[in-house]
């Protein structure tokens, strides 16, 4: 093969995590020339979460260089021109095919062997396709999937060649939903199929989830759950013209979104790191079963703290915090404690915005008004908080939120906590 290169540290993937990173990697003093980033999208690390929100909006839609990482945290926007300027090598449209932990290498798909001392994995998730349900179309012209910027490019374009038409949604979780509200935002009918009795099932209640599907109705989207896709219909062209249900009904469609989870991207590293939760099982240094390699972002399975056990999260606050740690744990290994996460999920679809803390466990107590614009819960177990939600708070009172779940206090009255509703978290 190529002549190989060899770099201190390799950052392999180059999504959210990856460009967190970078930036902590600078701020640490990493040396030009010794750190590597191999990607195989061909843009430089950006902020995942637009692609299903400002970047499917039908005007002044959000597009790069505007939310390379890392806006989203309102820090540094890196831009190529960034990497470059601090010698960090930024590989892109470049897949790694092989590595072999024993060596310290990678195999890349343009035949190049790269080599470190310290790798960090961050090569994220891919979306599950249907085809590993038993259906067949995922390649069908206006079947569309969301994860990277080549998927939110066709989506807008398959949404582009349908004005006022009809889009199926397969899936409540967060794509389905955040997807489902971009296609009302640009006057596509939306009906959402699901097999759960209702939106967001791993996450919200059925009175929280309820809030949200009302609303969703109230913009026109129509909701049938409970079934499953069976198959599609197809035209001379290949496109889908029809959706299929396991409960026999059938909606014709321009579109079909298809959002039913995602699956860690592990495959280069099976038998030979640990895995757990279906991810690269790490310590609470992000550091896996090989001292030399870490993981961090949604394919590293990490000790939880505040729940007590290693859990795998899909979410861009996990990637860019256990990004930040990582580099503490490399670089300043005897500064750096152990990796102290508490859960943190948010949303923002249409006008309403929710932000959620902790573990979902335990009894459930709701507070404020569900027929308004600001309601919560609380989840206690074992006599603490462990979980808070809100939808519609102020900056403040999600800081409060985050704050009261973290500190875990005891609860003795779930009627008085009832009472307090939002003045608990704000008052703790
Ligand atoms: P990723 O950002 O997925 O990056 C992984 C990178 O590695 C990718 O560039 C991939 O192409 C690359 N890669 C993988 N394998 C290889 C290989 N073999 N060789 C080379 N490169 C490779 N989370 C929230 O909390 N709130 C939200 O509102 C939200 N919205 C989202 C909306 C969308 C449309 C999507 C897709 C995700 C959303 N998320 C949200 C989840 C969030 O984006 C992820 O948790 C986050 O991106 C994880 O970061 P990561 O760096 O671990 O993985």
């Amino acid at each position: 093969g190529k002549m190989g290169r060899a770099f201190v540290y390799v950052i392999l993937g180059g999504g959210v995590a990856a460009g967190y990173a970078a930036l902590e990697f600078v701020k640490k003093g990493v040396s030009h020339g010794e750190l590597c980033i191999i990607s195989d999208e061909p843009v430089a690390p950006y902020e995942r979460p637009a692609l299903s929100k400002g970047f499917l909006l039908p005007e002044a839609a959000a597009r790069l260089p505007s939310f390379h990482t890392c806006v989203g945290a309102n820090e540094e926007r890196l831009t190529p021109k960034w990497y470059k300027e601090h010698g960090i090598e930024l590989v892109l449209g470049t897949g790694v095919k092989s590595a072999d932990v024993k060596r310290k290498t990678l195999l890349t798909t343009t035949g190049e062997t790269i080599s470190y001392k310290i790798l960090i994995v961050a090569t994220g998730a891919r979306a599950l396709k249907l085809e590993e349900f038993g259906v067949t179309g995922s390649d069908a012209g206006n079947v569309c999937y969301l994860r990277d910027i080549a998927d939110a490019n066709r989506l807008v374009d398959v949404m582009q060649s349908c004005p006022g038409g009809n889009a199926v949604v397969i899936g409540g979780g967060y794509i389905g939903m955040e997807c489902a509200a971009s296609l009302v935002i640009n006057k596509i009918n939306v009906t959402m199929v699901f097999p759960e009795e209702h939106c967001m099932a791993r996450l919200f209640t059925s009175k929280i989830a309820n809030y949200y599907e009302e609303y969703y109705k109230s913009r026109g989207v129509n909701f049938i759950k409970g079934t499953v896709l069976s198959s599609f219909d197809f035209d001379s062209n290949g496109k889908v013209t029809a959706v299929n249900l396991r409960d026999g009904s059938t909606l014709s469609v321009d579109m079909v979104v298809v959002g039913i989870g995602i699956r860690p991207n592990t495959g280069l590293f099976e038998g030979q790191l640990t895995l757990e939760k279906g991810g690269i099982k790490v310590n609470g240094m992000l550091q896996s079963s090989n001292s030399s390699v870490y993981a961090i972002g949604d394919v590293a399975a990490f000790p939880v703290k505040a729940v007590g056990e290693t859990r795998r999260l899909e979410h861009v606050d996990s990637a860019r915090k256990s990004a930040r740690h990582v580099v503490s744990a490399i670089m300043e290994p005897n500064k750096t404690r152990e990796f102290d996460y508490l859960p943190f999920f948010y949303s923002r679809i249409f006008t309403l915005s929710w932000q959620f803390y902790g573990d979902n466990v335990g009894e459930v107590v709701y507070y404020g008004d569900m027929s308004g614009s600001t309601f919560g819960a609380y989840w206690v177990s074992k006599d603490h908080l462990v979980g808070a939600f809100l939808e519609g708070g102020t900056k403040e009172e999600y800081e409060a939120i985050a704050k009261a779940t973290r500190l875990r206090p005891v609860i003795e009255d779930l009627t008085e906590l009832e009472r307090q509703g939002l003045r608990f978290a704000v008052t703790v």
